[in-house]
């Protein structure tokens, strides 16, 4: 059994000089600060470009005031408390409230900070919402991390959506096993409950959050197979970070190492412009050519991965770009008369969102619409 230690005050961390702490201490008043002694103990502190220490270490450009809170106005998405549902056949429970660690770029940040209510302990108004809502067909649990649950509690709504029929999967986003793989290694329980639930006929997705090759631990490994042997199918998904995974050879590594595991890449996202999230954020056109230039060295599996934008339109896919145009598709949309749209922008290399861009197919811009001559924002297009 391994005793994890969670710290929440930079000054714990060691390693850091005073003044650094110091200047640090400003950026976590302002978004919280966590870790644990585990995923710590895997810097290099010496290396001033780890990329563990630069995914849960705060950096003062966090301080930089452009974004906004809730950058996908994912507050539109609540159909009760604790319930997003943007897409017709998926429904989100937003219920945890941690997490095992907090990445610097997160896009939800919002929920951990004090004065937010969107957490959420009550979920029967929700499960409710999905049992008569015959169209959900799958349920991603989310949070926070839903594997910082007791067992018990995660349990307990997996039970009630597997007493409905209509839903087939169960997704459960978690970088759990990337922060503290003991969580998994040391409760046999969790593999135990998973197995119950991870049916022949309807499986549990544990759809994990691996930034770098040096999370993949060999404890991290082992956490995943035992997820594995319970009869849980793995796949990974990352946002593309500065620092972290913005080079080609960093995720060639990841790629490779994730498909020889058995949690195969899932999407890759354009970081969302979220409040305090520049430093981490990437161009579209920096972010596209480094994936293709290491999609090029992986194997197929390794690369089926979608690199995609979470905006508040719906997920839309950055096919491709040549020099004067980028490519891109609706994946998955909120509004039905979008679904897989293919749109054609100017190329803009400095853009970093959907929002940046110019359309270049004679189409107005997808956040409007038209009314007669004029453009109008659609509604939920705007973040809050
Ligand atoms: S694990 Fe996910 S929800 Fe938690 S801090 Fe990281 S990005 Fe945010």
């Amino acid at each position: 059994m391994h005793d994890i230690i969670y710290l929440t005050d930079i000054e714990q961390v060691g390693h850091l000089p005073e003044q650094t702490q110091l200047r640090l201490r400003r950026v976590t008043e302002a978004y919280r600060f966590r870790a644990n002694d585990y995923y710590l103990s895997l810097i290099d502190w010496d290396d001033p470009d780890d990329p563990i220490r630069r995914l849960v270490i705060p950096d003062v450009g966090e301080l930089d005031a452009s974004g906004e809170l809730d950058a996908c106005n994912e507050r539109a998405n609540y159909v009760a408390p604790g319930c997003q549902h943007k897409y017709p056949h998926t429904a989100l429970l937003v219920c945890a409230e941690n997490c095992a660690g907090y990445c610097r770029y997160c896009f939800r940040k919002r929920l951990f900070m004090d004065n937010q209510a969107e957490r959420v302990r009550d979920l029967s108004e929700s499960i409710d919402y999905i049992r008569s809502n015959k169209r959900i067909s799958n349920v991603l649990l989310t949070g926070g991390d839903p594997l910082t649950l007791s067992t018990e509690r995660l349990e307990r709504i997996i039970r009630e959506l597997r007493t409905i029929d209509h839903i087939g999967v169960i997704r459960i986003g978690s970088k759990m096993p990337a922060f503290n793989p003991y969580r998994i290694i040391d409760d046999p329980e969790l593999p135990a409950l998973l197995a119950r639930y991870s049916t022949r006929e309807k499986r549990i997705y544990v759809i994990t959050h691996f930034d770098t090759v040096k999370e993949l631990t060999p404890a991290a490994c082992l956490g995943l197979e035992i997820l594995q042997k319970a009869g849980v199918i793995l796949a990974n998904q990352t946002p593309i970070v500065r620092g972290i995974n913005d080079t080609p050879e960093a995720l060639v590594k990841l790629m490779g190492k994730l498909s020889y595991i058995g949690a195969p890449p899932y999407y890759f996202f354009q970081c969302r412009p979220t409040v305090g999230n520049r430093p981490y954020a990437v161009p579209i056109t920096e972010a596209y050519q480094t994936l293709e230039a290491a999609k090029r060295q992986v194997s197929g599996l390794a690369k089926r991965a979608r690199y995609v934008m979470s905006h508040a339109l719906g997920k839309i896919e950055i096919v491709g770009m040549n020099e004067d145009y980028f490519f891109l598709k609706f994946h998955r949309a909120r509004y039905q008369e979008d679904e897989g749209r293919f749109m054609i922008f100017y190329r803009h290399d400095k853009a970093y969102w959907l929002d940046d861009l110019v359309p270049a197919d004679g189409q107005p811009h997808p956040v409007h619409e038209r009314h007669g001559d004029t453009l109008t924002p659609r509604v939920d297009a705007v973040a809050q």
